[in-house]
């Protein structure tokens, strides 16, 4: 993989056909990111796609530029179609194809140049021609943020880039708590308001966005799916089929909810496993030293960032929460 300033000449030589795709059930630093390149390139004159793997939750679906965003598993032909065409591909926020489900195949054979900008560990690198992959930024919108400003067109960062790119720093900052949240995080910031962002909408659109019935299946979870297991400093949620159908749970509904039990006093770790689809899916976050990547990898399939993990487990959920509290065990020096 080369590095990413090699791409920057490129950007301004004849137009292109591009494809820009995200991991599967993108969030809104992944959707933040992926549009917010697309404002960008655009103005540039290329020919520009979005690709999302799956479907997404409606607190993204207010972005600037969505109702363009090809859903993957809905348009299977169309987009395997785009991607074969496509002369340049830029993956965003995620380090291997495998992140992006039924698409890692399409990605995997298509002749494009393909460009890496990522924000997780341990990056395929070998599977890219150009890329930046740097685990302490905030987030894959600080990334865009920075390729622009450092190709020289800070001067096309208008409202729609400056409202895509903002929603994924604040995402992924827990609104610029997380300590990768770098004075390069606020001074960006400061240049997208003087763009003509209005913050309090977008927050609004993320975190006012909800229906009812997540409010009540959050009650439900916190009440009734938390077990603290305090010697091991780590609480455990766990959501069933049956309060994912009773409570009309959909894409995104779950987002957030793994964060409430670390305001426990105490409590370093957060396992969080929903039983939906075909697999398990685990999320963990941790405080201080904790490293939720290599938990993830060694233990669930999985990766991430060293607070923030996810991974997968094809077993059922009561093998799955056993498996995992065998984990914690084994990690009990780390833990208390
Ligand atoms: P979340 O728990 O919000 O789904 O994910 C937390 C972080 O871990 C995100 O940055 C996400 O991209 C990453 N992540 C989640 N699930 C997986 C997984 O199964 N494999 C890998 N490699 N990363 C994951
Ligand atoms: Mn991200």
């Amino acid at each position: 993989m080369q590095p990413i300033h090699e791409l920057y000449p490129l950007l301004t030589t004849a137009p292109k056909k591009v494809v820009v795709t995200m991991h599967q059930k993108p969030d809104a630093d992944a959707m933040g990111s992926t549009l917010g390149l697309y404002h960008f390139l655009i103005q540039l004159g290329h020919d520009v796609q979005v690709i999302s793997p799956t479907n997404w939750a409606r607190w993204v679906d207010w972005m600037p530029g969505v109702a363009n965003v090809l859903d993957y598993e809905l348009h299977r032909s169309q987009a395997d179609e785009l991607i074969a065409a496509a002369e340049w591909i830029f993956c965003l926020d995620f380090n291997h194809f495998g992140r992006t489900k039924a698409m890692a195949g399409a990605l995997k054979e298509a002749k494009a140049v393909k460009v890496l900008i990522d924000h997780h560990e341990q990056p395929d690198e070998a599977s890219f021609n150009y890329g930046i992959s740097t685990p302490g930024k905030s987030s894959t919108c600080e990334m865009v943020y920075d390729l622009i400003v450092n190709a020289g067109f800070r001067d096309k960062i208008n409202k729609s880039v400056a409202e895509c790119l903002y929603a994924g720093v604040v995402a992924d900052t827990g609104s610029f708590r997380f300590s990768s949240t770098g004075a390069s995080v606020h001074h960006m910031v400061g240049y997208l308001k003087e763009q003509g962002l209005e913050h309090a909408r977008v927050h609004e659109q993320l975190f006012d966005n909800y229906l009812e019935n997540r409010l009540r299946f959050l009650g439900h979870v916190l009440t009734n799916r938390m077990e603290v297991l305090y010697e091991l400093n780590t609480a455990l949620v766990y959501i069933t089929r049956n309060d994912l159908y009773k409570y009309d749970i959909k894409t995104g509904d779950t987002e957030g909810i793994v964060n409430y039990p670390l305001s426990i006093q105490g409590i370093k770790l957060v396992g969080f496993i929903v039983d939906r689809d075909e697999v398990r899916k685990w999320s963990f976050r941790s405080k201080g030293n904790f490293d939720c990547n290599s938990f993830a990898r060694k233990y669930f399939n999985g990766g991430g960032h060293f607070n923030a993990a996810g991974g997968s487990d094809h077993d059922s959920l009561e093998r799955s929460v056993q498996a995992f509290k065998k984990a914690l065990l084994e990690n009990k020096d780390l833990l208390q």
